[in-house]
């Protein structure tokens, strides 16, 4: 039997319902938006691209947001001045620095300059540090949508053999400290794994997010695993996963299509984190 599709569209706009609702309460209790800032530095045309969608889809939410467009040839200092403006604007809950930044730009000094309790992405030490912990925290949006897709799905995590390929700060990472957080026996894999194949087919639930098209096929699957692909890579045949759809579907139990899969879901996670994020600001006296 084929796979179960994981719909993420679906599953996303449940969510977006209730972050409608939340956007309403906020705004009658504080007399404005919750409100997000995207920092974007360059011209990339695809961030570009991403970051309207954003604007567009918390506008669409009765949230607000605004690109702070920062042009490719800045120094880090000025960037972090810039970050430091919006960390002391009462008027913005949320930052979301598009990453990867321009070559030449000091990445870990330039995130760590966002004020951690407006990290809407959880990537400020701060913010990873307490996911490590088991704090709570604001945590990254697209491993914070995988886990919302294998709730609303029902899918059992305690207990589970969990693979995680890729080990990024933004997905692979943050995505095995939740599986273990929610009691699944953890496996992080990445370049230097030996035999690839062997460890995914331990999995009961395989996530995947190394930006390798086709990485992971069917006979890499476990028969009956639920895998998300949180890959997206741009290919003559259009937007792909990581993970070869038509042979994974004939073997997973479940599986996230790409498009419509993982990446909805994080959309919905961002304004989650900044809804989060705003009321947390609200209580706090400053
Ligand atoms: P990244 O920073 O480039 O990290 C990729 C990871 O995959 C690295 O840890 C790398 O291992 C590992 N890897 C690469 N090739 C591998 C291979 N052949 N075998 C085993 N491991 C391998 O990427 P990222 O930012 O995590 O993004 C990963 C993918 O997710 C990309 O396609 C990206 O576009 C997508 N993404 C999707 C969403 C969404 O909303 N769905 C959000 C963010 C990113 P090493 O550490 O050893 O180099």
């Amino acid at each position: 039997m084929p796979a179960i599709l994981l719909d993420g569209r679906a599953t996303a706009a449940r969510y977006l319902a209730e972050v409608k609702e939340e956007a309403v309460r906020f705004e009658e209790d504080y007399g404005r938006k919750a409100s997000l800032a995207v920092v974007l530095v360059g011209d990339d045309q695809a961030s570009q691209v991403y970051v309207r969608r954003i604007i567009r889809g918390f506008t669409d939410a009765g949230l607000a947001a605004e690109a702070v467009a920062l042009p490719a040839d800045i120094d880090g200092a000025a960037v972090i001045d810039r970050i430091g403006a919006l960390n002391a604007d009462r008027g913005v809950d949320g930052i979301l620095l598009q990453l990867p930044l321009p070559k030449g730009l000091p990445t870990e000094a330039i995130v760590s300059a966002i004020d951690p309790d407006k990290d809407v992405d959880g990537v400020t030490p701060t913010q990873a540090g307490r996911l490590l912990l088991g704090q709570p925290a604001l945590v990254p949006n697209t491993p914070a949508g995988g886990m919302a897709l294998l709730q609303a799905y029902d899918i059992p995590i305690s207990g589970a053999e969990a693979v995680v390929v890729g080990r990024s700060a933004i997905v692979g990472k943050p995505m095995a400290l939740l599986l273990l957080a929610a009691n699944a026996t953890v496996t992080l894999c990445h370049t230097r794994t030996r035999d690839l194949g062997a460890v995914t087919r331990r999995a009961d639930i395989l996530c995947v997010a190394a930006g390798r098209a086709g990485l992971i096929d069917g006979s890499m699957i476990k028969p009956g695993a639920v895998v998300l692909d949180f890959g997206v890579n741009s290919t003559d045949a259009g937007l792909v996963g990581d993970v070869d759809a038509a042979s994974a579907r004939e073997v997973a139990g479940y599986l996230t299509p790409v498009p419509g899969g993982t990446g909805p879901m994080t959309n919905v996670m961002l304004m989650r984190n900044t809804l989060a994020a705003a009321r947390a600001h609200r209580r706090s006296p400053r």
